[in-house]
């Protein structure tokens, strides 16, 4: 009877690549692909108040805890913080190499997108960026960017796209496949 099922399974996992298997666990290491950094990540419990000590290539969280579920959401706040820094500067030089102007960004952690760009010229950007190669970054930057100009996917958008981005429809599908490489903790409840 399992073995009749089988393919039907096969199916219904493939329709959930981000939904983990197993109990989601707190990272010992942590590879931000997008700027090839990769961090080692220590717990220390103390008696003080929880701290974050970054000394790359190494990351410990210090300090009194009541739940795992406290270091996971520190470590988000953490990962937030990095994309700050690397995407920000990321979306500013793109735009200028695009020659377009966006009215402010914020970077966020998200479950379903990543990113967007409002009527008004604001890009939001997913955090979970930094768990993809680069060019996959570079990607979402240029489609969010291109709908500065384009409010819309018509064939003009996508002919824009193309000007900066020959290879889109490749990685389009890249994009896709490489959801599986942003880590359950940063998504999935603890
Ligand atoms: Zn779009």
């Amino acid at each position: 009877m399992l073995q009749k099922h089988t393919p039907w399974v096969l199916k219904h996992l493939q329709d959930i690549p981000n939904k983990p298997l197993h109990t989601v666990v707190l990272p010992k290491k942590i590879y931000f692909s997008a700027i090839q950094q990769t961090w080692m990540i220590n717990y220390e419990e103390g008696t003080g108040r929880l701290s974050l000590v970054e000394a790359y290539p190494t990351l410990t969280l210090r300090g009194k805890y009541e739940s795992e579920g406290v270091l996971q959401e520190a470590l988000k706040r953490w990962v937030k913080k990095q994309a700050k820094e690397h995407l920000r500067v990321w979306l500013a030089k793109t735009a200028a190499d695009m020659n377009v102007t966006y009215h402010a960004v914020s970077i966020r952690l998200q479950k379903r997108r990543w990113g967007s760009c409002s009527a008004k010229g604001n890009i939001s950007l997913n955090a979970a960026l930094l768990f993809l190669p680069d060019f996959l970054v570079q990607h979402v930057l240029i489609h969010e960017l291109t709908h500065l100009k384009h409010l819309n996917h018509s064939k003009a958008f996508w002919s824009e796209v193309e000007r900066f981005e020959p290879k889109y429809k490749e990685n389009r599908h890249l994009l896709k496949q490489h959801a599986k490489d942003v880590p359950a903790w940063l998504t999935e409840q603890l």
